[in-house]
């Protein structure tokens, strides 16, 4: 028997794992890990609980005595539940989270150790971090890093570990992170968004962001994993032939999940619940072996980190279960892949959703300048937006599949796009009455129909209104969406502003307030008409239409990161103090580098497997077809034998040419990279790496083409990588 039969017979005879049930609900030991509010309460003296609390909800700064009373309660309390350790957990621009241990002892001065955790600990630390991306930021400041407590992000314990969510910032305050920009972007909203309700509502004193992510995923069997060096080394296939039955039967989506599979959500559910994540929704997606988790939304800091959280413990527990988490955007070609929807909102500190259609005239012209100041953000920034989304690994995710194509546009129903329309045409204020709640005029739409198509169907589109909030659909599934959601304040923090200061210009003048609302929203409605479209976004005459429409086309990954450097958007940035021009700058290298390596390193992993896998493979087949033909050829008349061996001499010299186009192709991609390399400029040799290298790897040019047919002809035996069908169906 073949190695790969024995990896797959293997996979397929894995019994699923037991999970220890806590036989406990889920309120019973929900943030069990987590130092919240109810631990600060019973760990922390009542002033300190105060100040601690007054830091989390309104931000004042805390003063050191206060840090070192957390700290206090906070190793009280970690050590009760056995931790022996505290770390910085910041989110660095890897995409992943960096964490640097301690254990909690320090001499006594007597020859002994004591366990210690101090408030200078608690609050700052100074990672060696000159190995993580900066961008050159460090070395032109200052070359120290701090990580600095988040108090807003609540602490929390994995394994024997005390985990402080921190930002992280260089010595002069520029950001290295995503949390300290995405801070300043929820406070940039905050304001804007403020300063606009209190038009509507005098009484709110402040607005924060909901974030409701739902994280895609595909889980691999282990074995089958490890005898895969693509999977390993770059998170997705490079090559294979899609198998005969994948999704067109559409019978995974929602279906029944595997046994080994339920468990092992089973398991994750129970750890994520103990850590504070509100897990809600589980079910199969589209594609075989493809899932999905989403937990109930929350304040868009906590949300972004529980999705960080959440990551990690993905991968962690799949191992326990035999199996691999893949959190790549596109691993496997021809099927779906996979994306995190952003679900996002406003809401006030009385609890208003600002995208939701209200009840009253008031309410409704409310929701109405929302949904249209989100719209005027996206529109204006919709290069900036998709900038914030795209990867070397999200990139083969767009456009196919379900996922929504490299243009920014926005889907908003029927409804809403015919109230929309309404208000742009109208030329009086009858259409809201706001003295009462019946004064409703004209035939806007009211709230009952609205629910109707709340949720649209049309899952391709990049940013899709549902109801209650915008989706921001485009995202990839491996990233930190703080990079969307920093883009996305931004631009609506910027619109809300703007539109605030057109009104009162108006009212001051001395025109009604009813009236400056409106007319500031119809040249508003007006000017963002672009961004939106309700139709199929992967038709040819749509990027046609948003050519001409002036929306962003441009499908190059390095490319579309220029958009961060328009001036535009460096004054939309500047502006809302989210991040500065070096920043900017500094995080566009990173970028770019981290955008080359990767094709770099596909590259090289795609020419290894060639040159040690397939060639090999193809040869050894050759040779068995050639044994075949010469045999013929000795026992039957020269004629005959022509005849007899007709196919196997063409299966032949079919492995041949796809043979000699892979070493011909392979030796062509080396001497390109190898030529690209010497390009000094970041950019340019991102630049270089797309137009270039990348086309070796997919596409109708690349070399996985003739990889993938030579799967087809070679003896299945023989073909030493598992293949899709394998792969792809958990049993
Ligand atoms: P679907 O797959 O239909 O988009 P899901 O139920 O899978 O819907 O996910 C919806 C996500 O949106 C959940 O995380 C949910 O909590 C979140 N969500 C619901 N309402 C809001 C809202 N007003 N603002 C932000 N997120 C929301
Ligand atoms: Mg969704």
């Amino acid at each position: 028997m073949s190695l790969r039969f024995k990896v797959v017979e293997e996979a397929f005879k894995k019994h699923p794992l037991e999970i220890q049930n806590p036989e406990k609900r889920p309120s019973e030991y929900f943030a069990k890990y987590v130092f919240n509010q109810k631990k600060m309460w019973k760990y922390l003296p009542v002033e300190i609980y105060e100040k601690l609390r007054e830091a989390i909800e309104e931000g004042t700064p805390l003063d050191m005595p206060t840090a070192d009373e957390i700290a206090k309660g906070m190793k009280r309390w970690a050590m009760e539940m056995g931790a022996t350790h505290i770390t910085h957990w910041f989110q660095p621009l890897t995409e992943g989270t960096a964490e640097k241990h301690d254990a909690f002892v320090e001499h006594d001065g007597k020859g002994g150790m004591i366990e210690n955790f101090s408030g200078k600990l608690l609050v700052q630390q100074e990672p060696d971090a000159s190995s993580f991306p900066n961008g050159g930021i460090r070395s032109t400041f200052e070359a120290r890093g701090y990580s600095a407590w988040d108090p807003a992000s609540p602490v929390f314990i994995v394994g024997d570990t005390l985990m402080i969510p921190t930002v992280f910032i260089s010595y002069t305050g520029e950001s290295l992170d995503y949390k300290a920009p995405l801070k300043k972007s929820l406070a940039a909203v905050d304001k804007a968004a403020t300063n606009v309700v209190k038009l509507f509502n005098p009484e709110v004193t402040s607005v924060s962001t909901n974030l409701g992510w739902e994280q895609e995923y595909f889980l691999v069997d282990e074995g089958l994993y490890a005898a895969r060096p693509d999977l390993l080394l770059t998170g997705r296939t490079l090559m294979g032939h899609e198998s005969s039955k994948n999704q067109q039967m559409d019978d995974h989506y929602f279906g029944a999940i595997p046994e080994r599979v339920a468990e092992f959500m089973k398991d994750l559910e129970i750890q994520a619940l103990e850590l504070g994540i509100p897990c809600k929704t589980r079910h199969n997606e589209a594609a075989p072996n493809q899932f999905e988790l989403a937990p109930i939304y929350e304040e868009c800091n906590l949300a972004i980190d529980h999705n960080m959280l959440l990551m990690s413990l993905m991968r962690k527990v799949a191992r326990k279960h035999g199996f691999r988490c893949l959190l790549h955007e596109k691993p496997f070609a021809g099927i779906n892949g996979s994306g995190k929807h952003n679900n996002w909102s406003l809401v006030t500190n009385n609890g208003i959703l600002l995208h939701a259609p209200g009840k009253t005239p008031e309410e409704h012209l409310r929701f109405i300048t929302f949904v249209v100041q989100t719209l005027v953000g996206v529109y204006r920034h919709n290069g900036v937006l998709k900038a914030s989304i795209m990867s070397a690994t999200n990139a083969p995710r767009l456009g196919a599949c379900e996922a929504p194509p490299a243009i920014i546009s926005s889907f908003l129903g029927s409804q809403i796009s015919e109230m929309l329309d309404k208000i742009e045409r109208s030329t009086t204020n009858d259409l809201f009455k706001l003295e009462g709640k019946h004064g409703m005029r004209l035939d806007v739409p009211q709230i009952p129909e609205l629910s109707v198509d709340n949720t649209d169907r049309n899952r391709t589109s990049p940013f899709a209104f549902t109801g209650n909030r915008f989706e921001f659909r485009a995202t990839g599934s491996s990233a930190n969406p703080a990079s969307a959601m920093i883009a996305l304040n931004g631009a609506v923090a910027e619109a809300l502003t703007n539109f605030n200061e057109r009104v009162n210009e108006r009212i001051t003048k001395g025109e009604e307030k009813l009236s400056a609302i409106l007319e500031v929203l119809r040249e508003d409605i007006k000017l963002c008409r672009p961004i939106h479209f309700d139709g199929n976004g992967y038709s040819d005459e749509w990027r046609e239409e948003a050519k001409r429409r002036g929306l962003d086309c441009e499908g190059s990954t390095p490319l579309v990161y220029d958009r961060y450097l328009d001036e535009s958007t460096v004054a939309m940035f500047e502006k809302t103090n989210i991040m500065t021009r070096a920043e900017l700058e500094a995080r566009n290298e990173i970028k770019w580098e981290t955008y080359f390596k990767k094709v770099q390193i596909e590259s090289r992993v795609l020419g290894d497997i060639c040159m040690n896998h397939i060639i090999p493979v193809a040869t050894k087949y050759q040779s068995v077809l050639v044994d075949n033909i010469l045999k013929i050829q000795s026992c039957f008349p020269a004629e005959r034998a022509t005849e007899l061996t007709a196919y196997n001499v063409g299966l032949v010299e079919k492995i041949n040419m796809h043979a000699h186009l892979i070493v011909t192709k392979v030796n062509e991609m080396v001497e390109t990279r190898k030529r690209i390399n010497r390009i000094t400029d970041i950019r340019e040799r991102a630049i270089a790496y797309h137009d270039e290298v990348a086309p070796y790897i997919d596409g109708p040019q690349s070399i996985r083409q003739h990889i993938d047919e030579l799967e087809l002809i070679v003896e299945d035996d023989m073909w030493t990588l598992p293949k899709y069908r394998e792969l792809l169906f958990i049993r």
